[in-house]
């Protein structure tokens, strides 16, 4: 299988790239997903020429503007500079498929990063890591999550789904951007968009009725504005249930009233929490299987990505 390209924190991958010499290896990252992923390890800071060890930086608030600046000597300011790299590297990184940055870096962290005042103290509105931020502007669609998130099972598994939905949008809609193609998209992703938002859903669904009609590129652009917002959504347990029962629905003349019975059982138990979600879709993929029925067989919903990955035994 051809594996997905995504950037990653190179600390996160055990290079010993940290300010004091250390790295931040992460098990999950380096020995689950580099099965499926092609990591582009890129440590920000190292190629600035900070060098290894150097001493630490951290975001500092002066006058309302986010800077990284040395913690001792606040005249040694990096912010520039790691912009300037991310504004390099972004053609480059422009084919990735997402990114895994590391949490907590005043130039890697995405998601509440500490800013300081320039007396030292600790501000109330955290920010992101200046490079994160820049390649944030370049590259705004790009599935961007932090390793430590990813310890939370229901954001690991909304970031692997973004990661390989952005993939197959490369590979089939934008590789040859015909309506079509559009079409095919999105009626595979069905379910998968109804599990996170039934209304963009539905906006999706306009929007794809207006392929042929308005200039396709336009069309693109905003479908996967949306779609990618979408999806961001972590999808609810309720959305979970009402596209586990419509896929049900396309069963009921297939199978028999006692095997109906016993998969609503199991959605039921989904419902209060005492089975995982796997345990339902393992069910109806078994019956979808079974009777070929090929619309579902080609719904994402069912398998978003590979099964081996095994993340939706815990949700
Ligand atoms: S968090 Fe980013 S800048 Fe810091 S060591 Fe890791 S890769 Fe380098």
């Amino acid at each position: 299988m051809e594996k997905i390209k995504v950037g990653i924190s190179a600390c996160l991958l055990g290079q010993p790239v940290r300010f004091n010499g250390s790295h931040k290896n992460s098990p999950f990252c380096h020995d689950v997903l580099s099965q499926w992923f092609d990591f582009v390890p890129l440590c920000p800071e190292v190629e600035i020429g900070m060098g290894i060890p150097r001493e630490p930086i951290r975001l500092v608030n002066e006058n309302n503007q986010i800077r990284v600046k040395n913690v001792t000597d606040q005249s040694r300011d990096y912010t520039d500079q790691l912009h300037q790299l991310a504004d390099e590297k972004a053609p480059e990184l422009a084919d990735l498929c997402g990114y895994i940055f590391m949490q907590k870096s005043p130039s890697c962290g995405v998601f509440r990063v500490k800013v300081y005042n320039t007396n030292g103290m600790p501000e109330v509105n955290p920010a992101m890591g200046a490079f994160a931020y820049q390649l944030k502007q370049h590259l705004p669609l790009l599935p961007m999550e932090e390793a430590g998130r990813l310890n939370d099972i229901r954001l690991r598994e909304n970031f692997i789904i973004r990661v390989f939905a952005h993939q197959d949008w490369r590979k089939n809609v934008l590789a040859e951007p015909e309506p079509k193609n559009l079409v095919a998209f999105h009626t595979r992703y069905k379910f998968l968009l109804q599990a996170h938002s039934e209304v963009d859903y539905r906006q999706l669904g306009q929007l794809v009725a207006d392929a042929g009609v308005k200039p396709i590129d336009e069309i693109l652009s905003n479908y996967f504005s949306l779609f990618t917002a979408c999806l961001t959504n972590v999808a609810k347990i309720n959305n979970h249930v009402n596209v586990l029962l419509h896929i049900l629905g396309f069963l009921k003349t297939k199978v028999t009233s006692e095997v109906k019975q016993s998969i609503l059982n199991l959605i039921t138990r989904y419902k209060e929490q005492k089975v995982h979600l796997i345990v339902p879709i393992t069910m109806l993929k078994h019956y979808v299987e079974l009777h070929q029925i090929e619309y579902l067989l080609n719904q994402k919903y069912l398998s978003p990505y590979p099964y081996e990955l095994g993340l939706r035994n815990s949700l």
